[in-house]
């Protein structure tokens, strides 16, 4: 049996949150409109999030519900329209200090080779060169890199050029991880591989994440808790706890309680998928 935050898959009923002074990030009422040639689209919300510090959190939705618009939104990218968002007790406004964020578009520099590609935030940022160094040999030693520092992009492999793109996120000492369905352009076995590389990370660092996939079992198999949001303007109307160990790796696949996991999280969304095809929007 799953323990559930909310066993309503109602969209008005809200899902039980951590006060927002608890919280390391939170989002309270959040809602984003974009306007573009004229219309306006209600991409998100009214929204609620709180992530507590240390925890691995999911998103997962139907395509085009607002995921990537609340990543950005928790980035200090994209301006909320209303509502607000908070990070370590401050408003977000602006990229803050102490996020680091990985999209899936591989992000790396093709004419730095790995050891520049991961030293460039911080040679941006005029930190102390014998920090720079410290730091990126650390993050490129802990993402498997050491034998690949003077090679350039074009020469690995998918999976190793998104590894270069959470080093560089790693040399930055992130609190808080905003992943953007980082793996989603990698191969099934690479995903479970990349997936264990950052539950590695995650435990090392301390840091809070939250991971956007439209993979149910990358999902399940990462996440303290899932959120499953409902199609645009998308808001949660499902977080489920996993109760996984802290150890977990990628072979809690082969678990019954995996099975209950996805099949829950897919029988909330097979819903808004559903809800998405018949206004055709897929
Ligand atoms: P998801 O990541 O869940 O696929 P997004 O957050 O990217 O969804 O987008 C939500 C909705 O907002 C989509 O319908 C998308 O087309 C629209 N959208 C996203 N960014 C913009 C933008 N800059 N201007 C206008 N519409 C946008
Ligand atoms: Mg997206």
């Amino acid at each position: 049996m799953i323990p559930v935050a909310s066993e309503t898959a109602a969209k008005a009923a809200p899902v039980k949150q951590t006060p927002v002074e608890q919280a390391h990030a939170a989002l309270r009422g959040v809602t984003c409109v974009y306007h573009s040639q004229g219309r306006s689209l209600h991409a998100l919300g009214p929204v609620d999030l709180s992530l507590a510090r240390g925890e691995f959190f999911s998103v997962v939705g139907p395509s085009g519900c607002g995921k990537s618009t609340l990543l950005d939104i928790l980035a200090g990218l994209n301006p909320p329209q209303t509502g607000t968002a908070h990070f370590e007790g401050k408003s977000i406004l602006g990229v803050p200090d102490g996020v680091g964020v990985v999209f899936q578009e591989d992000a790396s520099f093709p004419w730095l080779n790995v050891h520049d590609n991961v030293a460039f935030g911080l040679r941006r940022a005029g930190v102390d060169p014998t920090e720079i160094k410290r730091r990126v040999d650390y993050a490129i030693g802990f993402m498997g890199l050491k034998d690949f520092a003077a090679s350039y992009p074009a020469q690995l492999s998918g999976g190793m050029r998104q590894r270069v793109c959470i080093a560089r996120t790693l040399v930055l000492q992130p609190r808080l991880i905003l992943l953007d369905e980082p793996f989603g352009a990698l191969d099934q076995q690479t995903r479970l591989i990349m997936g264990d590389e950052l539950l590695r990370l995650w435990r090392e660092t301390s840091a809070t994440i939250l991971l956007i996939t439209h993979a149910l079992d990358e999902a399940a198999m990462l996440s303290d808790r899932v959120g499953v949001m409902s199609t645009r303007p998308g808001t949660f109307i499902d977080i489920i706890e996993t109760g996984w160990d802290r150890n977990r790796d990628s072979r809690v696949v082969s678990k019954p309680h995996f099975g209950d996991i996805t099949a829950r999280l897919w029988e909330k969304l097979r819903v808004e998928a559903l809800k998405m095809m018949s206004t055709r929007e897929l």
